[in-house]
């Protein structure tokens, strides 16, 4: 996963990126950039590197960054993915002017894409499935930029936000499914800021203007709407990812017209209604992606919410490996069991998702440690049993706990008392206030937008 935004017509453009992309860091802390286009010079600028936002850019690098018109990217870490050369905005000059671009989601046909230019003499600087638009936009032979961001995303399968600037004119797209979220916001200074998230307009103080569309492309032009085109179709219905409510976003953004701090709860309480856990004393959270559904869960449970498991926000990457400290120290890095609140307790723990089961278990292991009587494991989604093509980083089949294993065997690898899923049906329907329809291709295995590159059997770029 990663974060993308933009900015148009302000002349703090890179500054105002910088902060929205400040907001966007739980989508990515592998490396950060952001490129701008200077009107009055004619001349485009970027800056990027590998970690967080805050060590990223300073002072001298965002001087470095001058113009109404910047976009920047926040990238996820993948396996092996590192490397500058993959880091974003992918920056070149073409035909058309001074092409900067970010983007997120995972395209599912851009190494069958990637084969064709090769053959045709395409040089590739990177091994991301981004760059891949980047060669479609400057071999099209449509007349204007506009037509060929168009010509390019007309041939793209999977999902994509993407945000492109060509000189000082900005164009935001986002596939017709819809997969991954994208925002205006209109800011008090004057100008526009599109981004992934809301919590990223709140930051600089923008209103939110509008989504981004499932298969709009919007040109932008000064901080101003210019014109709204259609991106020819694939898709009959949008379907944006419902695990972005689960567990990606931030609780305090607003996602798929729903505030995801709210969705978060009412799954909570549904999962309450559906797995009650009896005679539990407390309910506690994994935190702090299960906190909302947590304290749903409690509220419907007549449970009391406790803190029984502190999280250090200070953990980044670490290389060093955990040789004598043992097997949990990475989970121990990370979680801190509260004695005083576990000790002779019957404790309900509510986590959003439960992917390979590494991290529940050694947690299970460490409430018990500090005193939980009982262990009652409820998870606020439906089992993950298929990996993700558009963008969420899931490992393989083979390594997610649910497919291979019922629920009675993961509950006896978790070591707990009891386990209980949160239904896809009772998932689907608490965010289904006007009949949206979503893609749960994790927990169903059905993929909507379809997957060249995997039939072919080419190796999924590792992107966001
Ligand atoms: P696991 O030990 O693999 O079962 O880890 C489960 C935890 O990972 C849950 O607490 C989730 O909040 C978190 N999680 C779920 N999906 C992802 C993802 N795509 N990337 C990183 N963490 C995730």
């Amino acid at each position: 996963m990663c974060g993308i935004v933009a900015v148009s017509g302000n002349p703090e453009a890179a500054r105002l990126a910088y902060l929205s992309l400040y907001a966007l860091q739980h989508r990515g802390q592998e490396a950060a950039g952001i490129a701008s286009f200077d009107a009055r010079t004619g001349s485009s600028h970027r800056h990027r590197e590998a970690g967080l936002v805050s060590d990223v850019f300073g002072e001298k690098t965002l001087a470095g960054l001058p113009g109404d018109v910047a976009v920047g990217h926040i990238r996820y870490s993948t396996a092996g993915g590192a490397g500058l050369k993959n880091a974003q905005p992918i920056r070149e000059t073409y035909r058309g002017g001074s092409l900067a671009l970010v983007h997120n989601g995972n395209l599912t046909n851009a190494n069958l894409l990637r084969e064709r230019l090769l053959n045709e003499g395409s040089l590739f600087q990177s091994t991301i499935d981004s760059e891949v638009i980047v060669h479609l936009i400057a071999r099209s032979r449509a007349a204007t930029a506009e037509e060929q961001v168009l010509d390019a995303l007309s041939q793209l399968e999977g999902a994509y936000c993407l945000l492109v600037s060509v000189d000082d004119v900005l164009y935001a797209a986002r596939d017709p499914y819809g997969y991954r979220p994208l925002v205006i916001g209109a800011l008090p200074g004057g100008g526009l800021v599109l981004a992934s998230e809301t919590c990223a307009l709140d930051i600089v103080h923008a209103t939110y203007v509008r989504d981004v569309e499932p298969g709009e492309m919007i040109r932008i032009r000064g901080g101003e709407i210019e014109r709204v085109t259609r991106i020819p179709k694939f898709a009959s219905e949008a379907q944006p990812c419902v695990f972005e409510l689960v567990y990606f976003a931030r609780p305090d953004s607003r996602l798929w017209g729903y505030t995801v701090d709210r969705a978060r709860r009412a799954f909570g309480r549904r999962l309450a209604g559906e797995q009650p856990a009896r005679g539990a004393d407390i309910v506690i959270s994994v935190p702090d992606s299960a906190n909302s559904a947590a304290v749903g869960y409690a509220e419907a449970a007549r449970i009391p919410f406790e803190l029984g498991l502190i999280r250090n926000h200070y953990v980044g990457r670490t290389f060093i490996t955990p040789g004598q400290a043992g097997r949990d120290s990475k989970v121990r890095m990370k979680f801190n069991p509260v004695r005083e609140v576990l000790e002779g307790k019957s404790v309900v723990v509510v986590d959003d998702s439960l992917v390979r089961g590494t991290t529940s278990r050694a947690l299970v292991r460490m409430l018990r440690e500090a005193g939980a009587r009982e262990v009652h494991f409820r998870l606020a989604s439906p089992p993950v049993r298929w990996p993700c093509f558009y963008g969420i980083d899931m490992p393989t089949r083979e390594e997610l706990i649910a497919s291979g294993k019922s629920v009675e065997e993961i509950r006896d690898y978790l070591g707990v008392e009891s386990l209980g899923y949160l239904s896809l049906e009772g998932m689907v329907d608490t965010v289904r206030e006007n009949g949206e329809s979503y893609c749960v291709a994790c927990f169903s295995g059905d993929y909507r937008a379809p997957l060249a590159d995997a039939a072919e059997g080419l190796a999924m770029s590792s992107h966001c």
